[in-house]
């Protein structure tokens, strides 16, 4: 049985973080999914922790992850390091595990390449109004910052295109189930019940065997 890897992006305040905490909390009580906890040379924000956000990282050692092919993808975001480890994802997709990967669209395209069966999805914002107001409104990121972050956003968002489903965030409860009908429809894809549910299956079978016959 192996998970589903789904990459989900979007710019910086459409909510994208919330939606996936709030997807978390809800349904991974039975351990089925993993969030990826990226590696990172950006400062720590308030109210971030360290392992828990973000690996915060040095340059140097950033670097040297590189070096060493522990990176599945990295990107240069905001003249910053992000990247993607290769071993603790690989150990949840093949325990069956969901894996959640939160990247930009570079990010997105590196791992489409590499994982081909990814499923993307791109969380939008109603408006360009409501994503500035939520910017301020998390009182993480000074005035300089939110101006470059806003001018970024529409260049990440024309890559919206490139995504499996989009989801435009208004309304955080209508998002939130959106975000987990697609999770849970690929729960429901033959190959992944057929090796989940091998005895039910086969229980449901027993003491049949197939004659050409019954089909008519
Ligand atoms: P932030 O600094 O606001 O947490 O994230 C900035 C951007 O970096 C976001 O678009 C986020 O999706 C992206 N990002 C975070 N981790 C990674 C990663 O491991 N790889 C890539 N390519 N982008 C990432």
């Amino acid at each position: 049985m192996k998970g589903t890897l789904f990459i989900i992006s979007s710019p910086s305040g459409a909510g994208k973080t919330s939606l996936l905490t709030e997807l978390f909390k809800k349904h991974n009580n039975d351990n089925s999914m993993y969030l990826s906890i990226s590696h990172t040379t950006r400062q720590i924000r308030p109210g971030e922790t360290n392992g828990v956000s973000y690996h915060f990282v040095s340059e140097d050692e950033f670097k040297r992850l590189i070096a060493r092919d522990a990176f599945y993808e990295w990107a240069h975001v905001f003249d910053k390091y992000y990247g993607t480890s290769k071993e603790l994802v690989q150990q949840a997709l093949s325990k069956g595990q969901d894996v959640f990967l939160d990247i930009d669209w570079q990010g997105a395209r590196q791992m489409r390449k590499l994982e081909p069966s990814a499923k993307s999805i791109f969380i939008l914002p109603p408006s360009l109004k409501e994503l500035e107001n939520r910017l301020i409104a998390r009182g993480q990121d000074s005035s300089d910052v939110i101006k470059s972050r806003m001018q970024k956003a529409q260049r990440e968002i024309s890559h919206y295109n490139e995504y499996d489903f989009i989801i435009i965030n208004d309304k955080f409860e209508t998002s939130s189930e959106a975000l987990w009908s697609i999770v849970n429809a690929y729960r429901q894809k033959r190959a992944y019940q057929a090796s989940k549910n091998e005895v039910v299956l086969a229980n449901l079978l027993e003491g049949y065997s197939y004659s050409e016959k019954d089909d008519n």
